[in-house]
């Protein structure tokens, strides 16, 4: 084995892992990235078509981001963002009101997205009860919900493999059903149907309505669930009823901002606004750790006081604003503000999905191949016919992962969902490969 391997087993405990795992699969010791690829120590090539976890936006090392946090750290790599700012937020805040969806106009910075979720919580708490609600003190959040790993993001969310083991420890939050396009009770369409799914939220409002300070959804796709996709008219539904019940609606728009969805952001789809918006991962292209929220001139003006009221939103942490991370975050938008990136993106998203229903569609295992801009989801089942699932103990997806590795692709499913979420600059022959490694993989691993 590699020795820097050995040594990182030696110290390091791995996000998101069995560490026994790793006896059969040793840790891959990267030593750089370009573009969609990333290289290993022995030379090896590894195409990042996840984005390493959604973040990375451009590519890696992109030589204009690479620049700009350079100049940065030779001027100013950290400053306490209380009473003290600096020209990068202060610039990338003017440039991100000007594209966001109306009425969103004032940020407030954290360093991770399961903090700005939490961030974002205790400002819709605070808000009510400081406009004389104070009965509103619970949250609503849909089924199989991700919403970020510390104890209230785990609250609201609902992906059994992270949050069933801790649920003695965390907040009580109402729970809406969720709706499942693929497998649709009302046996409806996803592009023509007109979210009856949505009459369980309108109950669950009736019901709870008047207790909830704000409802949590990630907008369009439930990214972590399996890349479940719903239609834009179901965002539009929750926002009517967050209106009549006087609840916030909290778009986490963590992973599908960023042109991620083939618009700026999802909610553009729906062309409705959020009360708040969190954003992180393609923020700042995936080279520095910084999330936001950003939310209205009305949220804002409820805790706009003298300071003896007790009113100011008093959290903080220690990076909030982090200039290095700022400077990022703009070189992003210098990159992406002309709207070049995201037509190519959009254009691509289509030559993307064509091949991947071209290969994969006729599969005995493949349930569904759905996409929303250059996301692409594969879900595998048991039975094409009746949509039963494969059984999770036999981690097909996981046996997947391992075979394409070593092909020297990073697929990652999550569950027996495969799906490619890759750099919005990919190119087309490194989509034609990604697919005919990942189809190849999972004919071996399911040669039946
Ligand atoms: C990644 C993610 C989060 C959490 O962000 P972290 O930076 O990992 O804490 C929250 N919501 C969604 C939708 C995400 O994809």
């Amino acid at each position: 084995m590699n020795d820097l391997a050995e040594k990182d087993l030696k110290y390091i405990w791995h996000p998101c892992s069995q560490m026994k795992d790793y006896e059969e699969l040793k840790p891959i010791v990267i030593e750089r990235g370009e573009g969609v690829y990333l290289y290993d120590t022995e030379g090896k090539r590894y195409m990042d078509v996840i984005s390493s976890w959604w973040c990375n936006l451009l590519g890696h090392c992109n030589p204009h981001i690479s620049a700009e946090i350079k100049k940065q750290a030779d001027k100013l790599e950290h400053v306490i963002f209380a009473n003290f700012t600096h020209e990068q937020a202060i610039k990338l805040c003017e440039r991100l009101s000007k594209i966001l969806p109306e009425g969103l106009c004032k940020f407030n910075f954290t360093d991770n997205g399961s903090s700005a979720i939490e961030a974002a919580m205790k400002v819709s708490f605070q808000y009510h009860e400081q406009t004389g609600n104070p009965q509103k003190t619970r949250f609503m959040a849909l089924t199989e919900a991700y919403h970020g790993e510390t104890i209230g993001a785990l609250s609201v969310g609902d992906c059994d493999l992270y949050t069933k083991l801790y649920k003695p420890i965390l907040m009580d939050v109402i729970k809406i059903e969720a709706p499942d396009c693929f497998r649709c009770p009302y046996g409806k369409k996803r592009d023509t149907c007109n979210c009856k799914c949505a009459e369980k939220a309108v109950k669950t409002f009736a019901k709870y309505g008047n207790e909830t300070c704000a409802l949590l959804v990630e907008p369009l796709l439930q990214g972590s669930a399996g890349m479940k996709i719903y239609p834009p008219l179901y965002l539009k539904k929750l926002r009517t009823l967050c209106d009549e019940y006087n609840v916030h609606l909290i778009a986490d728009e963590i992973a599908t901002g960023y042109g991620r969805t083939g618009k700026m952001f999802a909610f553009e789809h729906a062309g409705v606004s959020p009360d708040i918006m969190c954003l992180s991962k393609g923020l700042t292209g995936g080279y520095m750790p910084m999330a936001l929220f950003v939310t209205t001139q009305k949220i804002y003006d409820a805790f706009y006081d003298d300071y003896n009221t007790g009113k100011a939103f008093m959290h903080s942490h220690t990076y909030s604003g982090n200039p290095l991370a700022c400077s990022c975050a703009n070189a992003v938008l210098d990159l992406m503000e002309d709207g070049t990136i995201l037509k190519r993106a959009q254009e691509n998203a289509v030559y993307f999905n064509n091949i991947i229903k071209e290969k994969f569609l006729s599969h005995p295992n493949v349930g569904e191949v759905r996409h929303i801009g250059l996301i692409n989801a594969i879900e595998l089942v048991k039975n094409k016919e009746t949509k039963e699932s494969l059984d999770s103990k036999l981690r097909t997806g996981y046996q997947i992962y391992k075979k394409a590795l070593k092909k020297g692709v990073i697929l990652r499913p999550l569950g027996d969902v495969i799906y490619f979420n890759p750099p919005l600059t990919i190119e087309r022959k490194d989509m034609d490969y990604a697919t005919d490694i990942a189809l190849e993989c999972l004919n071996e691993i399911l040669s039946n």
